[in-house]
């Protein structure tokens, strides 16, 4: 759960097991024809609602300088487009994951992960370009049944089909789903508009192909797999794209400007904070800790797991059982009112219970969905001025074999206290000025960091570690708090 304390979901628990949602999950929207009815108001309306949705459930990154920089070079872009006058913004989210993403109508984010991978005002400009080609071209039109969906908790919908994959789906359909699909030849037609927007600002269009190639080593690295859900997974593959960089260079009938920022770029990411951030939340095995939050939860052992922007969920290992929890509204009381009131559901049992010293109202319920009943036990826990809903539900033949792991997970929830655990801080990015001439190994033992050489090469797009770099190059390394 990386909400930050004082955001609130509201849509969410309360759609959870709503059957309308599982039917959409069913039926989707498809077909051009339909979607091109929508208006450009229509377009902006939706993307503005949908952008809020990700300012509230991710986050941005709080650093205003970098902020208006991003702004600043997207919005520059931006005006040379096709559709100057739409209400462009550009915007860095909280998120460790590569990635950057178009809304219809103007809305673009670039996540914190994939400036970190970065090295230069060029590439970024690539990448806005390439994802205000999305919205030029309206390509993010044609996907905005599928962000609608998203807003309205499509997401759980899916979570509640057990047996198929409980946690697979999750990750893509989480906040991925606003990280729009669009097909290939929108992808290419991007990639074009992208170079294009960066060519007319007189960016350096080589540094295109950095990007692909910097995305491309990340997801060969260990540490980064699974990890890559956006750019990677919907994108065409990154040699046919550097490829492609290649032979729009070639075609060019003018010199390439040699503008690539990258002094500008780096100042401008020192300092930001790099890979998960604990505060908003870590497991350690299967126990989940949130910092901020102040509190712990045990899941059950061998459970996957995963920390959501919304939810921390966990999946048994046959994947028909889940667990999610999510902050909810009012006291324990109301939000169980709320939770049990919703159609389709059937409380079983509700009890006020004192959960390590913390009120809680728990019950069991079941409810019927698409493919058959399932049986749950929902927890709804006070703690520190929030109310936390512990949700854990299986299909009801196989609810038996999980109640007891259900009651023991719920049953941990506490007060977090352990000071050395509240005290954790985010590792950030140390942007260094080599006074002279070395290479990154000599680098790294003199600027070490807390992670290996290999992703501070990755980082600095430098392939051989053992080359000599000019003194003056701006060089990132990753130090702890
Ligand atoms: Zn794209």
């Amino acid at each position: 759960m990386k909400i930050k304390p004082g955001r609130l979901i509201r849509r969410w628990e309360v759609l959870v097991l709503s059957a309308t949602l599982t039917a959409c999950a069913t039926n989707p929207v498809t077909g051009r024809r339909q979607l091109a009815l929508v208006s450009e108001s229509q377009e902006i309306q939706m993307g503005q609602q949908a952008a809020q949705e990700v300012r509230t459930s991710i986050g941005l990154v709080e650093n205003p300088a970098l902020q208006a920089y991003v702004q600043r070079i997207g919005a520059a872009l931006a005006a040379r487009s096709e559709r100057p006058t739409l209400p462009w913004s550009f915007q860095v989210v909280d998120d460790a994951t590569p990635n950057a993403f178009a809304l219809p109508g103007g809305p673009i984010f670039v996540t914190r992960g994939l400036l970190a991978l970065m090295d230069s005002e060029a590439e970024l400009a690539s990448v806005l370009g390439h994802e205000i080609g999305h919205v030029t071209a309206r390509h993010s039109v044609s996907q905005i049944s599928r962000a609608q969906l998203a807003q309205i908790g499509l997401v759980l919908g899916q979570v509640l089909v057990p047996q198929t994959q409980a946690l697979g789906g999750v990750a893509e359909s989480g906040v991925g789903l606003l990280f729009l699909k669009y097909g290939r030849d929108a992808e290419r037609q991007a990639d074009d508009l992208g170079f294009k927007y960066a060519l007319t600002d007189g960016y350096d269009v080589r540094e295109m192909a950095d990007v692909f190639e910097a995305l491309q080593r990340a997801s060969a690295d260990k540490q980064e797999q699974g990890r890559l859900p956006g750019w990677l997974a919907t994108h065409p593959g990154e040699p046919e794209r550097i490829q492609a960089v290649a032979e729009r260079v070639a075609a060019l009938t003018t010199p390439v400007p040699t503008r690539t920022g990258a002094t500008e770029f780096l100042n401008s990411i020192d300092n930001l904070v790099y890979g998960e951030n604990p505060r908003a939340g870590f497991f350690r095995g299967s126990t989940f800790y949130h910092p901020d939050l102040q509190f712990r939860i045990d899941f059950p052992q061998g459970w996957q797991t995963q920390n959501l922007p919304q939810a921390v969920v966990a999946g048994s290992p046959r994947q028909d059982g889940v667990m999610q929890l999510t902050l909810a509204n009012g006291g324990a009381q109301a939000a169980a009112q709320q939770f049990l009131g919703q159609q389709g559901i059937q409380p079983l049992q509700t009890s006020r219970q004192n959960i390590q010293g913390l009120p809680a109202v728990v019950s069991y319920f079941q409810a019927q969905i698409q493919q058959g009943q399932i049986r749950g036990l929902a927890g709804f826990i006070e703690h520190a001025g929030r109310t936390y809903q512990v949700l854990s539900y299986a299909p009801a033949p196989s609810f038996g074999a999980y109640d007891q792991e259900f009651q023991r997970a719920l049953g941990s929830f506490r007060r977090l206290t352990d000071p050395q655990i509240l005290g954790m801080q985010p590792n950030r990015i140390d942007v260094v000025r080599l006074p002279q001439p070395m290479t990154l190994v000599e680098f790294n033992r003199r600027n070490p960091s807390v992670v290996p050489i290999e992703e501070i090469a990755l980082l600095n797009q430098i392939e051989n570690v053992g080359a000599q770099l000019p003194a003056g190059t701006l060089v990132k390394r990753v130090i702890g708090s």
